[in-house]
């Protein structure tokens, strides 16, 4: 079998992080068996149509580096690929099922349906179209177009026995047919419903498998009688576990951007993952772990990696939480793998917007210890901050000082690595940490190096958190180094005894 799955979404706005899972699924599992990928859009709800949603979607998949064969804008045997683009294909399909008794013209007002929905309450029954408009005489009918009702189409639901949903995922789900009302196919204004324009694009785009979000199990049993009525072969379902707040408290579809869960920042939409600075390598590694295992306890892969053991028997329907700790680590575990230079590039959009200029070797030599503590790229601000303020901090002694090196002591230090610096060749990291850490032994009252080494990178550096020392004196160059040794001297100097 020719494997075609589709991601569908409606273009209400952004790309939400649980169609982009839904995405992600679908594109491993078409890309697994050499199948294709299929992007549609679900635009027949035009009131909910944003301007720019359909880019918008577009942009978080290239970015999570998710591709499709077939699309609004590579086109493709099956096109196009946009709903409205198709309306009149859904017309002719829906007067076919009424012209073989399959639906039939509804002309209720929405007057007469409110009213009916209030009878329904009242007389606590299931609220839902009762099928008046079902046998009308051709009188009746003739009457009401002449007084000009214009119709919507309703699918003849069937009445009695029950319908089985077979879900890769879940099994088989039985619904009793009692429970399916006579559905709107195509509105008033010709334009088709969701159901149906999803029935017959799946048909006509020759859909193999649909693989989508949870919340839609429910219309699977009015889209097999569609499919039943038609007499086309229904597609294969597997319908995906429901992903919940990081809480395990509330669904995240219901969530429209960032918020706080549990003391955890969680966030929602694909384009907030990429401007919180997080790679859309580990975005996708994270999302692939949302239901689905890569297995033998791995947690961190490629989707190269994951792509062969793609199965959708090994979904997981239980509903699943978002860990966002385990993103950050993630996320780390990337940067850490990135080429100096990569990483070099990819923090300087951030230097660049808190207004930070770039030497670009000097940033090139902090990268490789930079690059095993950050969870996120924008923290590369705060890192790299002393390399670009030669006065951006002050120093006190109590700093310049430790336990194991008062004063005088620490005095006598700074002074003897100020001669170190001014002399030492070559100037790199490996020379300075030898150098530095003979130095400290000899100059702390323990014999250690690690007083000495901590207080000359808080003198160099006024960070708490930055790169270890040699490298960050490497990336100051010997002139800022000298500068910055001067300072701390001339502190002690204006102390004086
Ligand atoms: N247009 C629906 C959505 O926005 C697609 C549902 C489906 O995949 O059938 O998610």
């Amino acid at each position: 079998m020719t494997v075609r799955v589709r991601f569908a979404p409606s273009p209400t706005g952004y790309l939400h992080i649980g169609g982009a899972r839904t995405a992600l699924f679908n594109w491993l599992f078409a890309r697994k068996r050499g199948g294709k990928f299929i992007l549609r859009i679900e635009d027949t709800d035009q009131k909910r149509t944003v301007p720019g949603a359909i880019e918008a979607i577009m942009d978080g998949l290239r970015w999570l580096g998710l591709d499709w064969d077939e699309g609004p804008d590579v086109g493709g045997p099956f096109g196009p690929y946009i709903q409205t683009e198709r309306a009149d294909l859904y017309r002719e399909w829906a007067n076919w099922l009424v012209e073989h008794d399959h639906a039939y013209k509804c002309y209720c007002t929405p007057d007469e349906l409110a009213e009916m929905r209030q009878e329904q309450m009242a007389k606590k029954q299931s609220v839902g179209y009762d099928g008046r408009c079902r046998h009308l005489t051709p009188q009746q009918r003739a009457e009401k177009e002449a007084a000009g009702l214009k119709p919507v189409i309703r699918f003849k639901a069937p009445r009695e026995g029950e319908t089985i949903v077979p879900d890769l995922i879940r099994g088989d789900i039985t619904y009793q047919n009692k429970q399916i009302t006579d559905s709107v196919l195509l509105k008033s204004d010709g334009l088709p419903t969701y159901h149906l324009a999803n029935v017959v694009d799946d048909h006509f785009m020759q859909i193999s498998h649909i693989m989508r979000a949870d919340e839609w199990i429910n219309t699977a049993p009015l889209h097999i009688h569609l499919y039943r009525a038609f007499g086309w072969e229904q597609p294969i379902y597997a319908h995906l576990s429901l992903v919940m707040n990081p809480s395990g408290k509330g669904k995240l579809s219901k969530r429209t951007q960032a918020f706080t869960d549990s003391g955890q920042q969680v966030l929602v939409k694909v384009s907030e993952f990429q401007e919180a600075g997080l790679l859309p390598e580990a975005v996708v590694n994270f999302l692939a772990n949302v239901g689905w295992s890569f297995g033998d306890d791995v947690e961190k892969f490629t989707l190269a990696e994951a792509m062969p053991r793609f199965e959708l028997e090994d979904i997981n329907p239980a509903p699943s939480r978002l860990n966002y700790t385990k993103l950050d680590w993630l996320n780390g575990q990337y940067i850490q793998e990135m080429e100096p230079l990569a990483l070099a590039q990819a923090v300087k959009p951030y230097l660049d917007a808190a207004g930070l200029e770039v030497n670009p070797e000097a940033l090139l030599a902090v990268m490789p210890p930079m690059s095993k503590r950050l969870k996120r790229l924008p923290e590369a601000v705060e890192f790299l901050r002393f390399l670009f303020d030669d006065a951006p901090f002050e120093l006190t002694v109590e700093q310049a000082t430790h336990k194991h090196m008062p004063r005088e002591a620490a005095q006598q230090a700074f002074r003897q690595m100020r001669d170190l610096v001014a002399a030492i060749e070559p100037y790199d990291a490996e020379t300075l940490g030898q150098a530095l850490m003979k130095l400290g032994e000899s100059v702390t009252a323990n014999g250690k190096a690690g007083p000495f080494l901590g207080t000359a990178r808080l003198a160099m550096t006024g960070q708490k958190v930055s790169p270890p020392l040699f490298e960050s004196m490497v990336a100051l160059g010997r002139e800022r180094s000298l500068a910055r040794l001067d300072a701390v001297l001339a502190l002690f100097e204006e102390i004086g005894d």
